[in-house]
């Protein structure tokens, strides 16, 4: 059995026109402001407001997107584009914005914290256009968050082009937003079984593929055989690109790659840096299958989970999880 990997990605869906010609003149923002079609999606300590609660992880998830007269301006709001879903609420070419609440605007626009919701949960629950929508305001709502201040002088920044950039008063540098690549590799060996790590932070009996940040200077491939040895202690070669998803917690894209061990390197010859990596096993794909109840695998919203469900063949079903 084999099915198209990038569409099981569920992060990587997006149904949204970043509309970049016109978001960087001069008022656009307001005019945005000023439509009466425009939608907000509304952003409280990076969870979105929903339109119903999910009573179980089976429920769909839908935004709530509000018009704006209805909303508090909000600490700072974001253009993130031009819908493009066939949507009767919310039809093709309604503008969106993401507007950031705080605390007292949040509790104001709706009190029940269980119809704020993170991306993580909402991931495999909701439809392309919300899932990329809410993807892309999450990462720069982050991206904001960690740039107040110019790199060069050390000045507040103010924020341009509807949300896009940020422009240091002083010295008038610009500011761009940055996305980290991180490389995230399942590495098989001769007899075709793959290789599985635990991470000192995750709880106990958790699983997953191995990754690591690419670093400057540094090819995604090199970055794949570097960390793979620091992590692992095995030489592999022949890094193969799979596909890419946006993971904004913070400010990620994780690259997938396969990859196999080095000529005349053992599979046995495993180290963990016993820092990041605790543990690490070589499962077969009957192994993989046998012990989906015991160890924990990746959530359904990671590309570790379609990484391991392409290389297996068939969708891992865990109970308590939302399937597309
Ligand atoms: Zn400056």
């Amino acid at each position: 059995m084999s099915f198209a990997f990038t569409t099981r990605l569920p992060l990587s869906r997006h149904e949204v026109d970043r509309d970049h010609a016109r978001r960087g003149a001069d008022g656009f923002l307001e005019s945005v402001r000023a439509d009466a079609a425009t939608r907000s999606l509304l952003l409280w300590k990076g969870k979105a407001l929903v339109r119903e609660a999910p009573l179980s992880t089976h429920d769909r998830i839908e935004l709530d997107l509000r018009p704006l007269e209805t909303v508090p301006t909000g600490d700072f709001s974001l253009y993130l584009g031009l819908s493009l879903a066939q949507d009767a609420a919310e039809p093709a070419g309604t503008p969106l914005l993401a507007v950031i609440l705080g605390d007292e605007d949040a509790v104001a626009v709706e009190p029940d914290p269980h119809r704020w919701i993170g991306l993580r949960d909402a991931a495999t629950a909701t439809s392309d256009r919300d899932a990329g929508a809410f993807t892309e305001a999450l990462a720069m709502v982050n991206w904001h968050a960690s740039h107040a201040h110019c790199p060069r002088c050390g000045a507040a920044t103010l924020v341009e082009d509807s949300g896009w950039t940020r422009r240091c008063p002083v010295d008038g540098s610009q500011v761009f937003p940055r996305t980290d690549p991180a490389v995230i590799v399942l590495i098989e060996d001769a007899d075709e079984r793959v290789l599985l790590g635990a991470n000192a932070m995750w709880e106990q009996n958790r699983y997953s593929l191995l990754a690591g940040f690419v670093e400057p200077g540094e090819s995604l491939e090199a970055g794949v055989i570097r960390e793979m040895y620091e992590e692992s202690g095995l030489v592999v070669t022949d890094p193969e690109y799979l596909g890419s998803q946006p993971w904004p917690f913070p400010a990620s894209v994780m690259c997938g790659f396969t990859a196999r061990l080095a000529d005349g390197q053992n599979p046995d010859d495993v180290v963990p840096d016993g820092e990041e990596i605790i543990d690490l096993r070589w499962f077969s794909r009957d192994e993989l299958r046998a012990e989906l109840g015991g160890v924990i695998l990746p959530g359904a919203s990671s590309i570790a989970r379609a990484m391991l469900e392409r290389w297996l063949g068939e969708p891992i079903e865990l109970p308590g999880e939302t399937h597309r």
